[in-house]
């Protein structure tokens, strides 16, 4: 366990006495990993999740970035900012990295994981696959009881490493097809589908608001949450396959046929099922916490990602959850999100 040194400010006869104590740090060690994802807004989005984890006053929270940094696709050329304005803004102090516009194959990547309660990937599509040493040292940190937790594109990368599909249920892209495992959804009866059948593994519509429904309302991350809420502007991610062992699906959305279309592509229809968003699974002695949600800054920034964030990190962690709900959580047909503000973010760490 880390020790921290902090003071301890003692009144005695009407003297104030300084002295240091040395004690075990009550906080939890989690880690980003980050460094590879289709996604260019991927430094932001590392330090927004770094922030609302250490929000919580449960994490301290290191960013780890792969040795080989590719920035992402700038998918929506109308956004403002130039391509390489979020690793400028969002820069790892004392780490050199070079970086590439175009996907890199190859990594030496290795970590001792081992030191963390919770390693957190931000990473995408295209992420290049970790060397053999590497994947057994995560397999092993999992099987002993580690703590993992998928967000949106990291669930795309390495579909032909069989063990990260066991850990993350359901996957998306990266090579995936029937072979990997069967779509998973709940159908109008509320039954619980696995669907053999051959075809894509991953799709999503345009970005819209999109409501989720809660599926296993005694789970401790989802206690206490409302039955349905409605998502803030994110890409509703369908069609996943996966070897879905031990998985609980903790909450739906619903992938209609039309909205949830992609219109760059004719031949592929919305699934019109309800097809898992967030999900808890059990690896070994280690669990994961999957959240498909978070496509973009906005998508984050809504209470309901940050909440879920926040509660699965601590429960892939500890295996509970000591979190309140927040009193400005959506609701069913209202979404409610808060602005990151990086400015806030670093005068809060400065004292
Ligand atoms: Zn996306």
């Amino acid at each position: 366990m880390a020790l921290t040194l902090f003071s301890l400010l003692l009144i005695s006869c009407g003297e104030r006495k300084r002295e240091v104590v040395e004690q075990p740090s009550a906080k939890l060690k989690a880690l980003i990993i980050d460094g590879q994802n289709n996604h260019y807004i991927w430094p932001k989005t590392s330090m927004m999740m770094k922030d609302y984890l250490e929000q919580t006053d449960l994490f301290t929270v290191d960013v780890e970035r792969m040795d080989s940094v590719w920035l992402g696709i700038k998918y929506n050329q109308t956004r403002p900012e130039a391509y390489k304005m979020f690793i400028e803004k969002y820069p790892l102090k004392d780490k050199e990295y070079k970086i590439s516009d175009s996907p890199i194959k190859t990594s030496d990547f290795s970590f001792d994981f081992t030191k963390y309660d919770v390693i957190i990937s931000n990473l995408g599509a295209e992420s290049p696959l970790w060397p053999e040493k590497t994947r057994e040292a995560f397999e092993n940190y999992m099987n002993n009881g580690g703590g993992f937790v998928v967000i949106h594109a990291a669930n795309n990368a390495w579909g032909e490493w069989d063990e990260f599909n066991k850990m993350i249920g359901l996957g998306a892209w990266g090579g995936r097809d029937e072979k990997t495992g069967p779509y998973v959804y709940y159908n109008d009866a509320g039954e619980l589908v696995k669907d053999a059948s051959e075809g894509a593994c991953g799709s999503h519509g345009p970005e819209y608001q999109f409501q989720l429904t809660t599926r296993a309302p005694e789970h401790p991350i989802m206690k206490g949450l409302p039955q349905k809420w409605l998502h803030t502007q994110d890409e509703l991610y369908e069609r996943m396959r996966g070897p879905f062992e031990n998985v609980t699906i903790l909450a739906t959305a619903f992938a209609d046929v039309e909205k949830n279309a992609p219109p760059w592509d004719s031949s592929v229809k919305g699934l019109g099922q309800n097809v898992a968003q967030l999900m808890a699974i059990n690896y070994g002695k280690g669990r994961v916490f999957h959240s498909t949600l978070g496509h973009f800054d906005y998508s984050m920034e809504c209470i309901g990602f940050i909440t879920t964030l926040q509660r699965g990190a601590e429960w892939a962690a500890t295996g509970s959850v000591t979190q309140e709900i927040p009193a400005d959580f959506p609701t069913e047909n209202a979404t409610k999100s808060k602005s990151w503000n990086n400015l806030l973010n670093s005068i809060r760490s400065a004292y």
